[in-house]
């Protein structure tokens, strides 16, 4: 342990500091010009219902495609986004762009609600809920069509305003849902003060009810627990990120009613999904007719 060895420590920290700075800035400018010039856009994935194998709904999941950098994911994005103050922007860019897509699938005889990922910043913010209003006055529709999902960690930053901001909303007949539940440390009182419809189980705790886990009887009674707390709270359950058979068959028996993951669909484009869902009601109406 020397002097010189602590001060190139140093150095290289300083070094890679400056580097992720750096890093930083040119994403949070390249971003500002992406949801000026509107170069983001959205992907959906289906949420499922565990029973009928049925898509409820879909969530509208944020994509940025830089021409230069390529694909830069919203784990990368959002936080920056947040850091910056960008978020609003970015969160009224997706509102249109949620409502707009509402327009273009009912013009095709699609009509298949949309949940949309707000975060703390927004929830904080005084205009969501009078802008949120506006844009679906202006795109012509039903609050009963959108849902809100905030993490467990954004609702909980500041119980008091989340009440009055998720009550606000509901007023529309937009439902909310709490997303990554588990994730965060919730106050179970605040909880069942919060105007929420769904919880959605964090995907951590799914990913690990593989038998190949050590902990995978721990998550199988956490996610146990969630669903008979949701019952309790009358909400209902979501599970994220379901990946395998034995995945949804846990989650079913255990009464999850929904469920997302990349065993059921991907995440996907607008047009897919229309397909998909054309699809899906083709052979409902064989179905019927036989
Ligand atoms: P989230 O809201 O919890 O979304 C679920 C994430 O899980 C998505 O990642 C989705 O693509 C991914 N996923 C779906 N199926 C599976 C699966 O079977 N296994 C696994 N491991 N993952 C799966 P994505 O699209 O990268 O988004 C990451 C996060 O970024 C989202 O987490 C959300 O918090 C945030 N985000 C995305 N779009 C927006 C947005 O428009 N606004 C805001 N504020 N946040 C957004
Ligand atoms: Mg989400
Ligand atoms: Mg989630
Ligand atoms: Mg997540």
């Amino acid at each position: 342990y020397s002097a010189k060895s602590d001060r190139n420590r140093f150095q290289f920290f300083r070094r890679k500091f400056s580097q992720q700075e750096t890093k930083r800035r040119l994403v949070e400018k390249k971003l500002k010009v992406a949801i000026a010039e509107r170069h983001l856009h959205l992907f959906f994935q289906p949420r499922v219902d565990m029973n009928s194998g049925k898509i409820h709904s879909v969530e509208a999941l944020c994509r940025w495609d830089d021409p230069e950098t390529g694909s830069i994911p919203p784990n990368i994005f959002i936080p920056i986004a947040e850091e910056t103050g960008l978020i609003h922007e970015l969160s009224q860019l997706v509102m249109q762009m949620v409502c707009q897509q509402l327009v273009d699938w009912h013009n095709t005889g699609i009509d298949v609600p949309i949940a949309l990922n707000l975060s703390v910043k927004d929830l904080k913010y005084f205009d969501l809920v009078q802008n949120l209003g506006v844009i679906i006055n202006q795109y012509g529709v039903s609050g009963k069509m959108l849902e809100i999902e905030v993490t467990e960690s954004a609702a909980m930053t500041d119980v008091v305003n989340s009440v009055k901001v998720l009550n606000q909303l509901q007023e529309f007949g937009i439902k909310v849902s709490i997303d990554d539940f588990g994730k965060g440390y919730s106050s179970l009182a605040y909880l069942s003060q919060l105007p929420v419809d769904n919880l959605k189980i964090d995907k951590y705790f799914v990913s690990r009810l593989s038998p190949n886990f050590k902990d995978h009887m721990i998550n199988h009674n956490i996610i146990k627990t969630i669903v008979s707390l949701a019952q309790s709270l009358n909400l209902k359950t979501v599970a994220e990120g379901i990946e395998t058979p034995n995945q949804y068959n846990i989650l079913k028996a255990l009464g999850c009613q929904m469920g997302q993951g990349m065993f059921f669909y991907h995440p996907m484009p607008a047009d897919q999904l229309a397909k998909l869902l054309q699809r899906e009601a083709r052979l409902a109406k064989n179905t019927v007719n036989q």
